[in-house]
């Protein structure tokens, strides 16, 4: 069997080429060996562009919303991350599902490409699963149009996590004494240069106009200090409390190396405990938990 480049490549052709899809949404090589940034593609002569390697991180999710006022239909390559997206941005109503056509890639679980930057590429073949993958609990796509197999790749489901592996690094944070905590926030976000990296990249980020680009709104500030970088944090963790699918690409983009996802997975164990198990991105028609309210809702802190 041809392997999963070899695959997109053709399937890549074929549905440009028929006209089916306008535009083929995948992964291609940049300028550094250790990544592989989205590729847009348009002309059936340029597939070749496409590649499959431990690098392909970028959620192409996201990228759909750039063109949802378009009448043109897309094709994508998702992988488990991708595909939670996709589910994303259908619950959130910001794409319709007939203008995408899905192309499932089980996903083996990518490489650190820090690592990858730091040793170099004679280490290629040696470098650590990144960190989101080792916690990956649906590697698999759970939606797809076609799925593209190769006995060559990791099997559905090898590198997922159990439920409770991904609650690790909070447990320590929880553990520490209220001072204690405030210290780790604290000095990790004093970091922050409020870049909004992490918030460009996250599919649960889809605001047509977000709190943090209204400057005039007196919400938040633009400056960098204590007090507006916490309240940054805070209400973007809050924004996608119940809807951030634990794709980890927020925290993987942070130029400042900031533990987002330590932050993200508290208040989805918290959600998990006050109204049961829910993990988002899985399934287009549930509701997610903090989706709907009723008359008589507790409202003590109103
Ligand atoms: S988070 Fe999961 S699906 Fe996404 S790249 Fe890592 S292993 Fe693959
Ligand atoms: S990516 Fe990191 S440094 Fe940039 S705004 Fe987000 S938390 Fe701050
Ligand atoms: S908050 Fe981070 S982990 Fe959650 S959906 Fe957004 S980018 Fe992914």
């Amino acid at each position: 069997m041809s392997t999963i480049q070899e695959q997109m490549r053709t399937r890549a052709r074929e549905l440009l080429t028929s006209g089916e899809v306008k535009m083929v949404v995948g992964w291609e090589k940049g300028a550094l060996w250790y990544m592989s940034p989205p590729a847009f593609i348009t002309d059936p002569a340029e597939v070749d562009r496409l590649v499959w390697d431990e690098f392909c991180h970028n959620n192409l999710a996201k990228y759909l919303l750039d063109y949802k006022f378009s009448d043109d239909r897309l094709a994508i390559f998702v992988k488990g991350c991708d595909a939670r997206g996709i589910i994303r941005l259908l619950q959130d109503k910001q794409i319709e599902r007939e203008k995408v056509y899905l192309i499932g890639i089980n996903c083996p679980g990518l490489k650190d490409e820090r690592q990858g930057a730091v040793l170099g590429e004679d280490k290629r073949a040696e470098l650590p699963l990144a960190a989101r993958c080792q916690g990956c609990r649906h590697p698999a796509p759970v939606v797809y149009d076609e799925l593209l197999q190769d006995e060559g790749t990791a099997a559905k489901g090898e590198v997922a996590a159990t439920a409770e592996d991904r609650f690790t690094a909070t447990a320590e944070v929880e553990a520490m004494s209220p001072d204690e905590r405030y210290a780790f926030w604290t000095n990790h976000y004093d970091r922050c240069l409020r870049c909004y990296a992490c918030r460009n990249v996250c599919p649960a980020c889809n605001c047509r106009e977000c709190i943090f680009d209204r400057s005039q709104s007196g919400w938040c500030g633009k400056q960098m200090n204590r007090s507006e970088n916490m309240f940054f944090a805070i209400t973007r963790a809050m924004h996608v409390a119940g809807r951030c699918i634990e794709c980890g690409e927020c925290e993987r983009v942070c130029p400042e190396g900031i533990p987002i996802m330590t932050l993200n997975n508290k208040i989805i164990k918290e959600i998990n405990t006050l109204f049961g198990d829910y993990e988002a991105g899985l399934d287009p028609e549930a509701m997610p938990p903090l989706g709907k309210y009723k008359l008589d809702d507790p409202e003590e802190f109103l």
